[in-house]
């Protein structure tokens, strides 16, 4: 058919552009912007140079010349393309290797490197529980493990945030003998960390098995950034096999993909069960480089969690004095994502518009992502902040929190 044909009226395609226009109105439709990095937290957006206070780049690794080189390298070794599934001939030695080296970082017994987080989560869910089972998941967890739950078809139990007599009460309430509990170890909107030891009590109790998503707190939280379930000292000799560990490595990581990690069997069993495992070409060798080498300077680099938290501090200490002054408030956070509460949709927005006249980009996130009543500005962090970009900052939301 040619492009420049008519739909008939009644075709539902003929719908799209006026819901599209509906997303207009809303003020809901979402648009991107061409960005190209400059040096350090500044890039260019749309041609404009702006300091960003948004990407998940948490240890400024991204671009770190280790990680290029390595990457380089493995080009030069494997070439770009994996080939094919894992299960055939995309499992290189590379990414074979990067998987001992994962699971001996966050020191568990074997870890499986998938290509996205998203599909990890995604698949590994419906890997683990299927109809007749119950899957128990916190109201703020991301859309890849609540879409790995519905994917399930097992019975998806909700309960409210960090809620864990809640949880307690549904586990007991529930008939199924396969139980899951899905939870963000570190929550992408507010920055804090999930109750791991809390949530484990519970799965024990009931003969539930825990997944935890850590995508925001490997590389930042506990020893070397070994991620949340070595900072609750759950690894190692101290590791429970009713855990799986799931971290993505596109933050703190600075590359791509992602993995689980838990017991021998469990870990097996998902080698088996995953489709996007099975199903989806094997990330290619060069990022399993990049993310040797990665892992390498996490271990051995303190000094990048250290300029991190010396910048969570310093926003955190120059906030407080506009917090009494405006009503907005400053989320509990020791991670890199600090939310700055302000409430309303259109004042959050005009913030953020504010700051990006100052050159500053600092995303306004609103309902449905967040409660109603609890827009904000959603800063994060990274190691690739200077000092002198926090103050700017700072600057800018003093002069706007000032009518
Ligand atoms: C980003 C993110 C994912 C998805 O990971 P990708 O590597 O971006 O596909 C999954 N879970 C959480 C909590 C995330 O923040």
């Amino acid at each position: 058919m040619a492009m420049n044909q008519a739909l008939p009226h009644s075709s539902w395609l003929a719908e799209l552009p006026q819901q599209l226009a509906a997303l207009d109105t809303q003020q809901l439709r979402r648009t991107r912007r061409s960005v190209a990095p400059l040096q350090g937290a500044h890039i260019l957006v749309d041609g404009q140079p702006l300091l960003q206070f948004c990407s998940n780049d948490y240890l400024g690794l991204a671009s770190h010349p280790d990680l290029v080189n390595a990457a380089r390298a493995g080009a030069q070794d494997f070439g770009v393309g994996s080939g094919g599934s894992p299960m055939v001939s995309g499992h290189s030695t590379a990414n074979a290797a990067l998987e001992a080296d994962l699971a001996r970082f966050v020191q568990l017994p074997r870890a499986l490197y998938f290509y996205a987080g998203f599909a990890t989560n995604a698949s590994v869910i419906p890997a683990l529980v299927a109809a007749g089972d119950a899957v128990f998941s916190d109201s703020l967890n991301h859309a890849s493990l609540i879409d790995g739950c519905r994917l399930s078809r097992a019975d998806i139990q909700r309960y409210p945030h960090g809620d864990l007599a809640a949880l307690d009460t549904l586990l007991t309430a529930s008939p199924a003998r396969r139980k899951l509990v899905v939870s963000d170890a570190v929550f992408s909107m507010d920055g804090n960390v999930a109750d791991i030891p809390g949530l484990l009590a519970l799965c024990e109790r009931h003969d539930a098995l825990l997944m935890l998503d850590d995508a925001h707190g490997l590389g930042v939280l506990g020893p070397q950034g070994r991620g949340s379930l070595a900072a609750a000292g759950l690894t190692g000799e101290q590791a429970s096999p009713r855990v799986l560990y799931m971290a993505t490595l596109s933050k703190a990581a600075g590359v791509s993909g992602a993995f689980v990690a838990g017991s021998e069997v469990l870990v097996e069993w998902l080698l088996q069960k995953t489709r996007s495992y099975t199903f989806a070409t094997a990330a290619p060798a060069l990022l399993a480089r990049a993310l040797q080498a990665s892992l390498r300077l996490m271990e051995h680099e303190p000094v990048l969690r250290a300029r991190l938290q010396a910048r969570i501090q310093q926003l955190r200490a120059g906030l407080a004095p506009l917090l009494a002054r405006t009503g907005w408030r400053l989320l509990p956070s020791d991670t890199a994502i600090q939310a700055l509460v302000v409430g309303d949709n259109a004042a959050a927005l005009a913030l953020m518009e504010g700051l990006r006249q100052r050159g500053l980009w600092v995303p306004a996130i609103r309902p449905p992502t967040v409660l109603q009543g609890t827009a904000r500005l959603r800063i994060a962090l990274s190691a690739a902040h200077t000092e002198d970009d926090v103050e700017l900052l700072l600057a800018a939301l003093t002069e706007l929190a000032t009518p």
